[in-house]
């Protein structure tokens, strides 16, 4: 199976999944966690307003997966994954504005490879987890920093609406190994901020896949963030954040 790049858009006031080729989208006429089977020109991408290219019913995110990122909060490594969650309502398309709430006064980035899942899953085992995974996406793990070192729970610091912002689209037909070691950056302004590769994860995707899957099923469309780099800091208003996995060639969010 080749790489495909899957994104959502509207087309008259409703939502559409589609299939982007160059600069061109196809709509798809069922969702692409069954098959592609597509219909007709849609337009440029440029000239359509593009949604989040996922629509889970759960944001799964993984805290301290890169151990450059744990130290610059004085946290160890955690000896297994430490999982959170964000609520759906907290995702945003590519383009849309993080709302800064005045409820925080240091609101962060965090740029994030993010998988999405292909098909229901339960206790997956090892051998058969990558084969769970439709593709992957950029992330943002927007989180108020204050707030996270205040609360007990990190539910009000990673959770207001607007704070996953995630696209611009999926890339589909990825091997495990093609994922073992992309670059995840993020700019602020055109300034590089986090700069790592997805090899220092600590918890690969399958160790994360087979963790999670003994506790929830999984279903299409659910989103895994893995985990930031070292480089996270603070957003202020009117700043322009870009979160790019290198896979995505260069476009981002
Ligand atoms: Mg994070």
């Amino acid at each position: 199976m080749g790489r495909d790049r899957i994104v959502r858009y509207l087309a008259a006031g409703r939502s559409r999944w589609g299939l982007l080729e160059h600069d061109l989208v196809r709509e798809c006429l069922v969702e692409p966690f069954e098959r592609l089977e597509l219909g007709a020109d849609a337009g440029r991408l440029e000239d359509l307003e593009l949604l989040p290219p996922v629509r889970p019913t759960k944001i799964i995110c993984v805290g301290r997966n890169y151990p450059a990122h744990a130290a610059e909060h004085q946290s160890e490594v955690p000896s297994e994954p430490l999982l959170f969650f964000k609520p759906p309502s907290s995702i945003i398309g590519p383009g849309a504005s993080i709302a800064l709430t005045p409820l925080s006064q240091l609101v962060e980035h965090e740029a994030e490879m993010a998988l999405v899942i292909g098909r229901r899953c339960r206790n997956v085992r090892p051998d058969e987890a990558w084969d769970c995974v439709l593709g992957i996406t950029c992330a943002n793990d927007v989180t108020a920093r204050d707030i996270q070192r205040s609360d007990r729970l990190w539910t009000r610091a990673k959770g207001f609406d607007t704070f996953c912002p995630v696209g611009p689209w999926v890339v589909t037909g990825m091997t495990l190994g093609d994922v073992s070691d992309l670059a995840v950056t993020a700019r602020v302004n055109g300034e590089v901020r986090q700069s790592g590769r997805t090899s220092e994860m600590v918890f690969g995707p399958v160790d994360l896949i087979v963790y999670l899957s003994t506790v929830m099923t999984l279903e299409p469309g659910d989103l895994l963030l893995t985990g930031t780099p070292a480089g996270v800091g603070p957003l202020e208003p009117g700043d322009l954040v870009e979160v790019e996995v290198d896979i995505l060639s260069g476009e981002s969010l």
